[in-house]
């Protein structure tokens, strides 16, 4: 069972596909957030299957040991036991950004505000790609980020005449 309906887990389910006889993925509220091109590669395989609205209650223990999960469907309010053979997370994300200082300002779940620059409250720090509030959590455009960020440190180095070599980062023109 994979717990978490975006393209984390639907791509995971179809990587335990490889292994398993069955993999059913729980979905919290009827959107599935996963790219149409999984929910497709999912629909395909059988037998895979998607549960939508359901909420997990808990999962059950024996002797230290996945014993079952229970799922409350989030619209009839009934409560269903599965036992599945393992059970895979893949809610959220939590951005490890831990280790910046108190005061590069972030907001509340942690992810690091720039402005539209890459530029953070902290002087002489750029931040780009899936940290950055705002970011749209998508390879190509985390590249692009990066980017718009080298340019913007260019331009800082500059500005505070730092011997930096830029030669190499061509024209921002
Ligand atoms: C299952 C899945 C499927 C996806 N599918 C797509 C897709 O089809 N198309 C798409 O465009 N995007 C997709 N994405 C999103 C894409 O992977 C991300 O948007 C992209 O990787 C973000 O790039 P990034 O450089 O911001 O972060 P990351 O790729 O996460 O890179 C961060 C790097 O920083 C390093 N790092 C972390 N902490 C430290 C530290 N303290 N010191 C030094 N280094 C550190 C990490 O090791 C890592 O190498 C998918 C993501 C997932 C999880």
């Amino acid at each position: 069972m994979v717990i978490g309906a975006g393209d984390s887990g639907f791509e995971e389910s179809l990587h335990l596909m490889k292994f398993a006889t069955g993999v059913t993925i729980v979905a919290r509220s009827d959107e599935i957030k996963a790219s149409q091109i999984l929910q497709d590669k999912v629909a395909e395989k059988a037998p895979m299957r998607v549960v939508t609205n359901r909420a997990v209650e808990e999962l059950l223990v024996e002797d230290g040991a996945l014993a079952g999960v229970r799922l409350k469907d989030r619209a009839s309010g009934e409560v269903e036991t599965h036992t599945p053979d393992g059970v895979f997370v893949f809610i959220g994300l939590r951005p490890n950004a831990g280790f910046l200082p108190e005061e590069v300002v972030t907001d509340a779940r942690g992810f690091v505000r720039t402005d539209d620059t890459f530029a953070t409250s902290m002087t002489g720090l750029y931040s780009a790609g899936d940290v950055r509030v705002g970011s749209t959590k998508q390879a190509v455009a985390a590249a692009g980020e990066g980017t718009g960020a080298a340019i913007a440190i260019r331009r800082y180095l500059q500005s505070i005449g730092e011997a930096y070599p830029t030669d190499h980062l061509g024209s921002d023109d």
